[in-house]
């Protein structure tokens, strides 16, 4: 008998009609032995080492994954190559087979034919298994994207020129990116997702740091219900940087693949403002216990206070939260007013998170019952300084930290940029042009009052002028103006401050705002002594902030003859133009609203929906409403002769000063604005 000179192929399946129809299908090209997968099995196996080896995962009477082992540890059988069928049609199975040196994997159902050329390409000495290393080159010729051929020729290409195969086979125009994930993606039993339309999480994105991010080229972008975590990659086959990132968040890792140019414009958008600390000068002499020190001091405590701060600053965010809760520390910012999940982190981490921020902030780490506050200074990437105030406040589970982000953006560079109308600006630029007088802007807290002031000043300021501040706190540094913090706890208060400074020759004043009695009249008097003076309230709108004055008990006549202009403001968050949508309004749902008269019988408006370019907010930066009052003669008359505030409203309204709501109204048509989002700030 002449021995066979076709190649031995053990076929392990203990389905007897699938092991069967496999047999005689690959009896006409291999000396075919079958096993139905017992423990006799690898026995037989380490007998008589096959050529190749299909084998069926999916295994009653011994673990298939047991015999990819087996033949890994096995010197005689490591080098047979095997295919793997499995009914488990997921990355996981597909991952761990391939770190079992598989040569390939075929998901079921599959055609005969399929496996029989998947088959031969393993037997093909240059598909041998590369020890738990995926190999592009070679799941590309499987997917039939690219020929062994082109394969070849691109392969010498990068030994000659270097570079990535995959980007290799993009550039020279044989694949294009999105072909190539998708083949990727069909043969490693992964998702594709395309970044441009997808938008990360911020939680998801979150838990990685930021440099960790850009260095292997993978983004969370997802948090699944049982905690695992959806992972793009250029390169889903980086089963070091999958590795890495399990590591790291003790989460299960699903890769998807994403393409090469949609992941760099994510990225771009994530590292717009990536920042560093500025090293801190030691506080020697301070008391604070040896493990805590160490603990803040520790490199990844150091990494993750470093990428939360650098990923608020990043994201344009004004606060940082740091919350302790019952079972994790979780990490909020408020971006355009509004607050979003940054990041969790397993409550281990607590005690060197804020320690780290106690001792970047020069407070007392060992002290954790009292409320206490600090200062830190940030460097971002372009060298900028970004100056933080920390607060710390004992919670249930521990200290709450807050980061206040003093504003490092550029102000607006107009006035009309911030969002007041053509009618408007007229009004305040008249106002704010004259030598002296009063301009009082009221709002609550958090409606952009400041921003306005800053700017306003930042526009009238002159070589020739000298403004001063008092402010509560310093929010922003300005070059040429002399500014001063209260400081209550020294007695030095709006009104201490502002008694020194009308000494000292002011020609422009701004008040942070005005709290009491003291500072009102103060401030009233340096108005009509030939001073410019602006000043805040905490009233809703122009008028009311006129009788606030009164009602403290500054003099009608007073407050007629000191001020000259009052602006009510709000702030609310600018529509993303790159994914805001049309919809329609009833004119049922408008009345409902409370808005009166609709403007038209199909009233078009714009809502939010979400995109890479506004990290899936829907909305990005951010916009004001203003009521710009100016008290012109006759108003102060009606002031000083004790009108009350409706007929002020009303006298405004009769001069066409705009209110609120209906500059609002006009943001929400004109599809600068959601009609939501006036609704969240004007009730
Ligand atoms: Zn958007």
């Amino acid at each position: 008998m002449v021995k066979s000179s076709k190649k031995r192929l053990v076929i392990i399946d203990d389905d007897a009609n699938l092991r069967d129809e496999l047999s005689a299908f690959f009896a006409a090209s291999y000396q075919v032995a079958t096993y139905p997968g017992t423990p006799a099995t690898l026995k037989a196996l380490r007998d008589a080492p096959p050529d190749a080896l299909l084998i069926d995962l999916d295994l009653q009477g011994i673990k298939g994954f047991d015999v990819l082992r087996l033949m890994q540890s096995t010197p005689e059988l490591r080098p047979t190559p095997v295919v793997v069928l499995s009914a488990s049609n997921d990355f996981e199975t597909f991952e761990q087979a391939h770190r079992l040196g598989i040569a390939d994997f075929v998901a079921k159902p599959f055609r005969v034919e399929t496996l029989g050329e998947k088959l031969a390409l393993a037997l093909d000495k240059r598909h041998r298994r590369v020890s738990g290393r995926l190999k592009l080159g070679a799941l590309l010729v499987q997917s039939g994207l690219v020929s062994q051929a082109q394969l070849d020729e691109a392969l010498e290409h990068q030994q000659r020129e270097g570079g990535r195969l995959g980007e290799n086979l993009v550039k020279s125009g044989r694949v294009s990116e999105e072909d190539l994930s998708a083949a990727l993606a069909g043969q490693m039993h992964i998702k594709v997702v395309d970044l441009r339309v997808t938008t990360p999480v911020a939680a998801a994105v979150g838990l990685l740091p930021r440099d960790f991010i850009v260095r292997h080229r993978v983004l969370p972008i997802r948090i699944h219900d049982d905690g695992a975590i959806e992972l793009a990659m250029t390169n889903p086959l980086d089963i070091v940087a999958i590795d890495e990132v399990r590591l790291r968040t003790k989460r299960r890792v699903i890769p998807v693949i994403v393409t090469e140019s949609a992941f760099d414009e994510a990225i771009t958008i994530f590292t717009s403002k990536r920042g560093k600390l500025r090293e801190l000068d030691d506080e020697s002499g301070q008391v604070v216990r040896a493990e805590e020190i160490a603990s803040a001091q520790d490199a990844s405590t150091i990494e993750i206070v470093d990428s939360v701060i650098s990923d608020a600053v990043g994201m344009k965010a004004s606060d940082i939260h740091i919350e302790p809760r019952e079972d994790v520390l979780q990490i909020r910012c408020r971006i355009d007013g509004v607050l979003h999940d940054l990041r969790e982190y397993p409550l281990e981490l607590q005690p060197g998170v804020l320690s780290r921020l106690k001792i970047m902030g020069s407070m007392d780490i060992a002290e954790r019952r009292l409320p206490q506050d600090g200062r830190i200074s940030f460097m971002t990437a372009d060298d900028e300084p970004v100056d933080l105030r920390v607060a710390s406040i004992p919670s249930l589970y521990g200290e709450n930290i807050t980061i206040r982000i003093l504003e490092v953006s550029p102000l607006p560079p107009t006035l009309s940029s911030l969002g007041l109308s053509p009618e408007s600006l007229e009004r305040y630029e008249g106002a704010i042009k004259r030598p002296d007088g009063g301009i009082v802007i009221c709002g609550p807290t958090g409606c952009g009052k400041s921003t306005t002031l800053y700017t306003t000043l930042e526009l009238i300021k002159s070589k020739e002028r000298k403004i001063y501040t008092v402010e509560d706190p310093i929010e922003r540094k300005l070059a040429g103006i002399v500014q001063t913090e209260t400081r209550p706890i020294i007695g030095l208060t709006f009104a201490q401050a502002l008694r020194a400074l009308v000494r000292a020759d002011p020609d422009v004043i701004m008040v942070g705002e005005i709290r009491d009695l003291e500072t009102a009249k103060m401030a009233a008097d340096a108005a009509i002594t030939g001073h410019l003076v602006f000043t805040t309230m905490h009233t809703q709108d122009a008028s009311s902030g006129v009788y606030r004055l009164i009602e403290m008990g500054l003099p009608a006549y007073l407050v007629a003859a000191a001020f000259r202009c009052v602006v009510a403001q709000r702030l609310l968050r600018r529509l993303c133009r790159h994914c805001r949508k049309q919809e329609t309004m009833t004119e049922a749902k408008w009345r409902e609203l409370g808005w009166g008269d609709p403007p038209a019988k199909k009233i078009n408006v714009w809502t939010p929906v979400g995109c890479p370019k506004c990290f899936g907010t829907g909305y990005y930066g951010r916009l004001g409403l203003y009521e710009v009052m100016t008290i012109d003669d006759d108003m102060r008359n009606m002031i000083s002769a004790a009108a009350n505030v409706n007929e002020l409203r009303l006298a405004a309204r009769a001069r066409n000063v705009e209110s609120i709501r209906d500059d609002g109204l006009r943001k929400v048509l004109d599809g600068s604005t959601s009609y939501l989002e006036l609704l969240r700030v004007t009730t």
